[in-house]
């Protein structure tokens, strides 16, 4: 039965981990990630940890569905680069009887709602929610404190741009101070 998996929670909690152990599972599964976010590698979807495995890298949603035309299971990281022209997508690729497995960040650096992982929340048949400890008590984390001062929703990052913080240490941008 086609199922959708959505894996979220903030930055370095897992989701990438944990979306490349569930594709695993899936010989021939399609992995797919934001041309946008080239940290790592090109064509490989690669955790913060150093697992990898290959995926093709789009620039837009729309370039998903062609793609996926012959694959039973897609995966997609880092969905909130995708914006919400991924929910309809995610929706179509059900119906034709594909599992979908998403992995990303459902909250912005100011602690609110990031579409479209929200709304595809309430698609999933499925939620792994993540933490990591909080940067600065260990208490779990929920929040990605953004360390640098940046305008906008995205920024491309590790671990010297984001931190995970629980709900007493997170501090909405634009002005966060090291602990
Ligand atoms: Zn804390």
């Amino acid at each position: 039965m086609p199922t959708l998996l959505a894996i979220c929670g903030p930055m370095f909690s897992g989701k990438t981990t944990a979306l490349i152990a569930h594709l695993a599972q899936h010989p021939g599964a399609l992995a797919i990630k934001p041309a946008i976010d080239l940290r790592y590698a090109a064509a490989e979807i690669v955790s913060h940890t150093g697992q990898r495995i290959p995926a093709h890298a789009v620039s837009i949603a729309a370039e998903i569905e062609p793609l996926a035309r012959d694959a039973a299971v897609i995966g997609i990281d880092e969905v909130h680069f995708f914006g919400r022209d991924l929910t309809p997508i995610c929706r179509r690729l059900l119906l034709a009887g594909k599992s979908v497995v998403l992995a990303g960040l459902e909250r912005d650096h100011l602690g609110e709602p990031f579409e479209p992982f929200p709304s595809l929340l309430c698609d999933a048949d499925q939620v792994i929610k993540l933490n990591s400890p909080c940067a600065v008590c260990g208490r779990p984390a929920i929040h990605s404190q953004r360390m640098v001062q940046t305008p906008g929703r995205i920024v491309i990052g590790g671990a010297e741009s984001y931190q995970p913080r629980c709900r007493e240490c997170f501090q909405p941008a634009p002005a966060p101070r090291a602990p």
